[in-house]
């Protein structure tokens, strides 16, 4: 049966082609330091509180103005994606970090320790879930670190064991993502790039531990997998993967049997073969129509086809046009007209293919 990729949006109407990002944006730079991952703040205590919250909001605004249908917080009160949900993590050593090669050797990083049982200190992100709830009456979607990337980003000195230690963490995504969706929060997604670098892994025991972090929620529930943002490291491995880009045929299969209802995946400017999108079936595909590794700008036409060549092995009232991946590190400017490009593209996509 048909049914159209997310329910009514805030003005009551049912819309093919609804709006998202992959999830992050980029930091006013008096909030943060520009143009980059793992940048600084610029205030402390009270006052980073406040720069966060009014981040927050103009996040919210930009993303309305653009014509974006499910927003997000714009990830604006975390320094980094991995390391916020870690941050209110007890059994952490922080202070004492090692050095790791994380996604397969990709990049060095000096990552915490897990050193006792895991815990939650209270809430993580009630504080920004909070007040992006407060000031859009649009979908709110909120991103997660999934369980099998938490694990590729920490040393393990407890459990001795990777799988107990990924679903320590989706014991734990589960309570905060269980309380997000109380928070009024309305797609709860887990972000996995770990997914195409580990595809066995992922089959053993990555979605086993996906499903029991979205155990429970009623809410809509997303994965997105990607190839990374649009950074040296990960532009230098892309190029070494070869003329085509097949680590989602050994994943989606699986996907497609979990309960998580939709995918967020990068589309254009991707090796990835169109028709892998194929095992997907049953599946919502929020799919990359904006590409996050150039500052080039998509126009409205370019949207407009890239969804048309999705229409071919995705049923249109199942696509989501999306980001590629987070836009964290671009120019402001740069990822303020990519916005405005999705939504005018996705617009006269209706127009067009409705
Ligand atoms: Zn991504």
């Amino acid at each position: 049966m048909a049914h159209h990729a997310e329910g009514p949006n805030d003005r009551g109407d049912i819309i093919l082609f609804p709006t998202t990002t992959a999830g992050s944006l980029p930091k006013p730079e008096w909030l943060a330091e520009p143009n980059r991952l793992w940048a600084p703040w610029k205030a402390e205590g009270e006052a980073l509180a406040r720069a966060k919250r009014d981040a927050t909001v103009l996040a919210l605004k930009l993303q309305e103005d653009a014509g974006i249908d499910i927003v997000t917080e714009g990830e604006q009160a975390r320094q980094h994606f991995v390391h916020g949900f870690l941050e209110n993590v007890g059994g952490i050593d922080f202070a004492n970090k090692v050095e790791m090669g994380i996604r397969n050797d990709r990049y060095k990083a000096m990552v915490p320790q897990a050193i006792a049982p895991l815990r939650l200190n209270g809430r993580v992100h009630a504080f920004e879930a909070r007040v992006a709830r407060a000031h859009t009456t649009h979908q709110l979607k909120f991103t997660l670190p999934g369980p099998m990337t938490l694990v590729d980003t920490i040393a393990d000195s407890h459990y001795g064991d990777r799988v107990k230690l990924a679903f320590a963490f989706a014991d734990l995504l589960n309570e905060e993502a269980r309380a997000l969706e109380a928070d009024g929060i309305d797609v709860i997604q887990f972000d996995e790039p770990a997914f195409n670098v580990y595809m066995d892994a992922v089959n053993d025991w990555g979605i086993a531990a996906l499903t029991r972090a979205a155990e429970g929620l009623t809410c809509t529930t997303a994965v997105h997998i990607c190839y990374g943002y649009g950074i040296k490291p990960n532009i230098e491995w892309k190029g070494a993967l070869g003329a085509e880009w097949r680590q989602y045929e050994r994943i989606f299969p699986a996907i497609a049997k979990s309960p998580i209802r939709q995918v967020s995946v990068e589309c254009v400017n991707s090796r990835v073969p169109l028709e892998l999108l194929k095992l997907l079936e049953g599946k919502t595909v929020q799919a990359g129509v904006i590409d996050v590794a150039t500052d080039r700008v998509e126009t409205p036409d370019e949207i407009v086809r890239t969804i048309e060549s999705l229409m071919a092995v995705v049923p249109k009232e199942s696509i989501v046009a999306s980001t590629n991946c987070g836009m964290a590190p671009m120019r402001r400017d740069v990822a303020e007209a990519k916005l405005k490009a999705l939504g005018a593209g996705a617009r006269l996509a209706r127009e067009r293919l409705g």
